[in-house]
């Protein structure tokens, strides 16, 4: 293989400009990430080492500095890179969390001074081996490949070098020579703090030779190399939580997530039983922002088997609708040579699933009791996820009900209050659960569907995410209470004031049946009916649904997907109250034709619309007859 001189891509290079000029304070992770990049190198040689004999299996991840040359080396003994990995990884962003993080300047507009916290938070991996130096090194040989190793070079400014090499075993070495403001990173006590403080539970030996003088009597001096392990390689979740400390969550937090951050729980399971297994889960503080994008997939937890690792993302430990967890679980049951193929569908996996799933929800109900605060942060960052299981795990359903809280009328905004609180607070003569579905707060708290509610000191639940109408079908019933679509049939209401009502409605119909055959005929192509409601007190007027039928939240969202939407002609209800009916049945009993009747029906409908915060089909005849209308007033 001849050398060559390569740009970087456009994105890699802006990238490396970032790292270079950054003023990032906390320039120690550049060694974190090369050492999680060692580590995570060496699981992959570990894991194809479970099938193919050629490959070394004496892990290690070795610490060499130089201070003559001015450089320090991580050396791992892992899977190595081809020509084409190396390229491909190395002088393109394939990362997703790399990739996230320029996604986040650009879209955010982050100005240059926000940079650093955003490398504090993504990481982004070898390229922050440049805040600290004046060119990087790589030797690399891919394990069980016949290829020759890989030389690559680059001072990071344009472009790269790369070329045939020769090296012993297999494996990658990264030669990072620093910058003079930056050879505090050859020091052994300044390696060794950065080891214990991030990488102190990876499983490999993290080593550095230390010198040492030895008096040999009569005043000669003898040098001597010694090397030390800097990190201890204990498995983390295997001690109790009590010993764990903060920062050795936070930086196995880190090391889980790929993407930084705090955990603002961490779960211990020790499952004894039909499945015997530990695990060590966190709840993230908060959501990364790629969660609700099309691109997120779902990480799991990582896997061990009696403490050997087996792979990063076994995606079935936990169920879709706890994706946002990151962990780890050991099990002490599994085989050891356990193919990625045979995890997806191993019932043992899925008893794990079941034991975590089950543990994760009694803790967060333990957050929501005990600490109503973290966990409303908590609710806020991954509510719109969890609700998800509502639909998908009908074992756990009722246990998440319990946990799902939501907006309502009569609380104030940004307030959330469960299930329970909403079912305890109801007067005794409410006899449903009563909500309301839409864009926002403010587009379903103007709906004239609530005016009934209002009056009557009914409260009713705000269900303003997308996934809200998608759940609301598999919602049944809570505490033996049936939830009802405000708008949408009839209110039952107690005895006493049913009949009060049907009595006035029924008067009303009576009284104005032709105007309502009128105003029925004239929006025949809009609504299945006209006709007298209870629901109403100020509004003249509103659009309900059938029972069953789609709301008009739903029929908006159907559109904005660009999906066919079934056309449902919903039903106009009209206040009997209303002072304009009776205005419209003055004009009615003056001149059954007036032609101003059918323009008050076509506002009429045009109104609900408004209120219930969906379009009006033509804007410019709605303006026109609010004009005409105006005019009319004001002679
Ligand atoms: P990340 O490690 O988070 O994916 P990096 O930018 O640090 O992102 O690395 C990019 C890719 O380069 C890695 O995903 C891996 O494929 C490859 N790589 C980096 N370091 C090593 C190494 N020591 N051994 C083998 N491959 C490596």
């Amino acid at each position: 293989m001849s050398s060559s001189t390569k740009k970087f891509k456009t994105e890699v290079q802006h990238l490396l400009d970032l790292m270079i000029h950054s003023l990032y304070s906390n320039k120690d992770i550049f060694l974190r990430e090369l050492i999680a990049n060692a580590a995570d190198a060496i699981d992959k040689a570990r894991f194809i080492s479970l099938t193919e004999k050629d490959i070394s299996r004496d892990w290690a991840i070795k610490l060499t500095v130089d201070k003559d040359k001015k450089f320090i080396r991580v050396s791992d003994n892992g899977i190595g890179m081809t020509e084409n990995e190396v390229i491909d990884n190395i002088g393109t962003i394939a990362k997703s969390g790399t990739k996230a993080f320029l996604k986040a300047l650009d879209e955010k507009k982050q100005s240059e001074a926000d940079v650093p916290e955003l490398i504090g938070q993504f990481g982004v991996g070898f390229y922050s081996s440049f805040m600290v130096a004046e060119k990087v090194e790589i030797l690399t040989k891919r394990a069980g490949s016949d290829e020759s190793a890989v030389f690559w070079t680059s001072d990071g400014k344009e472009s790269y070098k790369i070329e045939g090499a020769e090296k012993d075993g297999q494996g990658t070495d990264v030669t990072v020579f620093l910058k003079d403001d930056a050879e505090i990173y050859m020091e052994n006590w300044k390696i060794s703090e950065i080891i214990r403080k991030y990488s102190d539970f990876i499983a490999y030996p993290i080593t550095l030779p230390y010198e040492k003088v030895e008096k040999e009597g009569e005043g000669a001096e003898k040098k001597s190399v010694e090397i030390r392990t800097l990190n201890s390689q204990k498995a983390i979740w295997l001690k109790k939580l009590s010993e764990i400390s903060e920062d050795e969550h936070e930086s196995f937090f880190s090391h889980l997530s790929h993407a930084g951050g705090k955990p603002a729980k961490a779960i211990q399971i020790s499952a004894e039983g039909t499945s015997e297994f530990k695990a060590l889960i966190y709840i993230p503080e908060t959501a990364p922002f790629n969660m609700f994008m099309p691109d997120f997939q779902k990480k799991g937890l990582q896997l061990y088997v009696r403490r050997v690792f087996i792979t990063d993302e076994c995606k079935d430990l936990v169920p879709d609708y706890l994706r946002f967890l990151a962990g780890v679980a050991d099990s002490s049951d599994l085989p050891l040579n356990v193919s990625r193929e045979l995890l997806q569908d191993n019932s043992r996996i899925r008893q794990m699933q079941k034991v975590i799933t089950r543990k994760v929800l009694s803790e967060l109900k333990t957050m929501q009791e005990k600490e109503p605060e973290k966990y409303a942060k908590f609710f806020s960052e991954f509510g719109k996820i969890l609700k998800e299981g509502i639909h998908m795990d009908y074992e756990n359903k009722e246990k998440i009900k319990d946990l799902v809280m939501y907006e309502t009328m009569n609380g104030e905004s940004g307030k959330l209050i469960g299930l329970q609180e909403y079912v305890d607070a109801m007067p005794p003569e409410q006899k449903d659960i009563y909500y309301i579905t839409g864009e926002n707060r403010q587009a379903v708290e103007n709906s004239s569907a609530l005016e009934i509610f209002r009056s009557r000191g009914f409260d009713v639940l705000f269900m303003t995410d997308p996934i809200d109408e998608w759940v609301m079908p598999s919602m049944g019933q809570f505490a033996k209470f049936q939830f009802k679509s405000a708008t949408k049939g009839d209110i039952e209401l107690d005895e006493k004031s049913k009949k009060e009502s049907e009595k006035i409605i029924a008067q009303a119909a009576k009284e104005h049946k032709k105007l309502l055959e009128l105003i029925q005929k004239e929006l025949d192509t809009d609504v299945k009916e006209v006709r007298f409601t209870n629901r109403l007190t100020d509004s003249a007027c509103c659009l309900v649904g059938d029972e069953h039928a789609m709301s008009a939240h739903m029929e908006r969202l159907f559109k904005a997907m660009k999906q066919e939407v079934p056309v449902s002609k919903r039903i106009l209800e009209l206040n009997p109250k209303h002072p304009l009916v009776s205005s419209m049945q003055k004009l009615f009993d003056a001149d059954k034709a007036d032609p101003e009747l059918g323009k008050y029906a076509h506002l009429l409908y045009d109104q609900a619309l408004l209120t219930e915060g969906s379009p009006v089909p033509d804007p410019l005849t709605f303006a026109r007859n609010v004009a005409d209308l105006m005019v009319r007033a004001a002679k």
